[in-house]
């Protein structure tokens, strides 16, 4: 080589980036064929009733995939961010609704849990929520505000006993109803202000409100979703509700520590959730695109349709590698990969709305109804780009970090 500089092939590990160990491949078969056993004959019929497959997200328990996250000692399996990642794809790329429930449960819950609790609230409450007997949610959204969240308006008081008194309305909250009759999550983390602090900031303050305490409820199921109708979205009321002293997490104003810390993984998942959607249309359009003649040809041979297929499979490849390269760098319970987590999201979410666009197009108008799948899937590719943090949240956040650290771009 020029320059004198010598490099040995053999030290140059041949492996795969998705799969970064034996154990993540073993885990990505493992989870693949539970899909196709069990997720994927109901994913159309969900999607068509808006119905959320409850007692099918609470049998992941039984695979320790609930707390997928969490430590062993608390019911989890203590796994890393590339595994989070590998079962949200597998999800998704059957029925992006369902593992949107799971996420909600197994990322915005148990994981935030997992690493801002205390002993005594990993104890009374990781196991329940490891195995299933009990769904989370995690509540930050309200209905006049949603990205700017140091404008929300749900409050807690604390009470001369030490409990808080919470009031407000949270809006679109995932697993927020567990039913079509209503019942709550069994146990929901939950936002909310609790003053400011002596420079005049809002101090936002973090909540465990358990099913059956006075004043939690459920306004209403949220209907008529575009996608991700597998999986339920609610609005929550509180109203004049008490949270015990015990429930607080941390100390009165550390949410955005929480916030920080839990988002990055939030939005890994949600990426990799894109990352299925990506790689299920890529396989129909890759198919059809066989099985299908026109004008005595296989479409596959025409160049407009080569067009979709070839960039399609170059945005999955690219997503697919960043989404992991950010996965082996992210350590759980630890902030500091916003610039890529937020990256991953950006890129992934509207690559896969593209992606199951061009496989609309590939597949005519077969793509544009229900029983061919991709037709769903671009619904539910559509929310990828809002829920967890819009594109723009994320263009913000990258322009404002690449300014703190130019660094990085040559790293
Ligand atoms: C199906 C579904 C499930 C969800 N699940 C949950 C959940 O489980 N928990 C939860 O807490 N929330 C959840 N959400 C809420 C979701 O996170 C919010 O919808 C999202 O954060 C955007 O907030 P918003 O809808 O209030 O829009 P807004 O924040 O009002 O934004 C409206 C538009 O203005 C843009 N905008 C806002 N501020 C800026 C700015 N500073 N610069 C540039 N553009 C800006 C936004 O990007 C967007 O395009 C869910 C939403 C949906 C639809």
């Amino acid at each position: 080589m020029s320059k004198g500089w010598t490099i040995s092939l053999s030290t140059v590990a041949i492996m795969d980036i998705a799969n970064p160990s034996e154990e993540h491949a073993m885990l990505r078969s493992m989870i693949r064929d539970w899909v196709e056993e069990y997720v994927e004959p109901q994913a159309f019929e969900h999607d068509k009733k808006e119905l959320f497959n409850l007692d099918l997200l609470k049998s992941m328990g039984e695979l320790g995939l609930l707390g997928i996250s969490a430590p062993e000692e608390y019911g989890g399996a203590g796994l890393d961010a590339a595994a989070c990642a590998i079962v949200h794809e597998e999800l998704s790329a059957s029925d992006p609704g369902f593992a949107l429930a799971y996420l909600a449960h197994s990322m915005l819950f148990v994981n935030n849990l997992a690493y801002n609790g205390n002993e005594e609230q990993k104890t009374r409450i990781l196991p329940k929520v490891c195995s299933g007997e009990w769904i989370g949610a995690m509540a930050m959204s309200e209905p006049d505000a949603g990205t700017d969240v140091l404008g929300l308006a749900t409050n807690a008081e604390r009470q001369p006993d030490g409990s808080w008194k919470l009031n407000g309305r949270k809006m679109w909250i995932t697993n927020g109803c567990l039913d079509e009759t209503g019942t709550p999550a069994d146990v929901v983390w939950v936002y909310a202000r609790t003053g400011t602090d002596e420079k005049g900031r809002v101090q936002l303050s973090t909540f465990l409100v358990e099913a059956g305490t006075p004043g939690y409820s459920v306004g209403q199921k949220i209907y008529d979703k575009t996608g991700m109708r597998a999986s339920n979205t609610a609005e929550l009321v509180f109203d004049d509700c008490i949270v015990p002293a015990n429930n607080l997490v941390g100390e009165p104003g550390e949410s955005l520590i929480h916030m920080m810390c839990n988002l990055e993984i939030e939005r890994l998942t949600l990426g990799a959730m894109s990352l299925g959607i990506a790689r299920r249309c890529l396989a129909e359009m890759n198919q059809y695109a066989t099985d299908r003649t026109a004008f005595g040809k296989q479409i596959r041979d025409f160049g407009q349709i080569q067009q979709h297929i070839g960039n399609s499979w170059a945005k999955y490849r690219a997503m697919r590698s960043y989404i992991y390269d950010t996965a082996a760098n992210l350590t759980l319970g630890k902030a500091g990969h916003r610039l890529d987590s937020d990256g991953v999201k950006l890129f992934a979410s509207t690559a896969a709305k593209e992606i199951a666009d061009s496989a609309i197009q590939v597949l005519g108008g077969y793509g544009y109804v229900g029983e061919y799948h991709v037709e769903r899937l671009w619904r539910d590719s559509k929310l990828l780009e809002i829920g967890g943090g819009t594109i723009e949240s994320h263009q913000k956040n990258i322009v404002k970090d690449l300014q703190k650290h130019p660094e990085s771009i040559n790293d």
